[in-house]
């Protein structure tokens, strides 16, 4: 799966990417990830990424210019072309076939909410050989000609307001890397899991048998895997129902 991230911190995706599974995976080959650092693409001297917003208003608003040359760098890595060879009409003309294009996301609380269902779609991009490219905004996030020029997905996190868009991308990746096949160990495998047939996972416990007066229940010490099944698909129904009832809708 190759992602590229475009971000003015690059340290944050890099220091969280190399550690456990997903550091595993960028080892083994598995996800092949670059970051891009959108200052290294600023025309501005005093090498500035944003600005004030016309209008008036407190915050800062990450410029265009900046965004518009780092994607273009993706496109020219994912084009085999010097990034002088890609043309602006190469990157705005998104109907042109000629040229190699990622999925890309904007990272927004605008965007629509990121579900199991929407990292089932965008693990499909790895089947069809797609790069996933992902912007992360800050500030007061980024010009809406970004939005209107490249036309990219936003994808939400959920219903609260973070100051950029790097842990949403590694939220982004994570979830969609663990359904590579590969990523995943045996032991580690995503079958069973919340969300899973729209129903949250069952309890899990571990050694030792006892712990401050609180025992693993005998069915899971029983060896029957038909009854353990069992308990476990009725465990994983009653916390659905208690806490997230509208899956069961589903
Ligand atoms: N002014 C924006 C608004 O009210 O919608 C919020 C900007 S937020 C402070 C800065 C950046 O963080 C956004 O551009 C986005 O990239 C990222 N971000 C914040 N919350 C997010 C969320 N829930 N999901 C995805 N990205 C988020």
């Amino acid at each position: 799966m190759k992602f590229y991230v475009l971000t003015i911190f690059p340290e944050l995706i890099d220091n969280i990417m190399n550690e456990s599974i997903m550091g595993r995976a960028r080892e083994k080959g598995l996800i092949d990830l670059k970051v891009l650092n959108i200052r290294d693409y600023t025309n501005d001297k005093h090498l500035k990424t944003d600005d004030y917003c016309y209008g008036g208003g407190m915050g800062m608003l990450m410029t265009p210019q900046p965004i518009f040359d780092t994607y273009k760098a993706v496109l020219s890595d994912l084009n085999n072309k010097d990034i002088g060879d890609i043309t602006d009409s190469d990157v705005i003309d998104l109907d042109n076939e000629s040229i190699i294009r990622p999925h890309l996301i904007y990272t927004s609380p605008k965007g629509r909410v990121f579900t199991q269902e929407v990292v089932k779609e965008l693990a499909r991009c790895n089947d069809e050989d797609k790069a996933i490219a992902i912007l992360c905004g800050h500030y007061e996030g980024i010009d809406e000609r970004i939005i209107e020029l490249l036309k990219p997905d936003e994808i939400s996190i959920g219903d609260y307001v973070l100051t950029g868009g790097e842990l949403p991308s590694c939220i982004m990746m994570d979830a969609i890397a663990r359904l590579i096949p590969g990523v995943l160990n045996k032991e580690e495998s995503h079958m069973d899991e919340s969300f899973e047939n729209n129903t949250l996972e069952y309890p899990q416990y571990t050694r030792p048998e006892e712990f401050m007066g609180l025992r693993v229940p005998e069915v899971l010490l029983s060896g029957d895997h038909k009854t353990v099944d069992d308990w476990r698909r009725e465990q994983s129904l009653i916390k659905t129902k208690e806490v997230r009832p509208d899956l069961l809708d589903k």
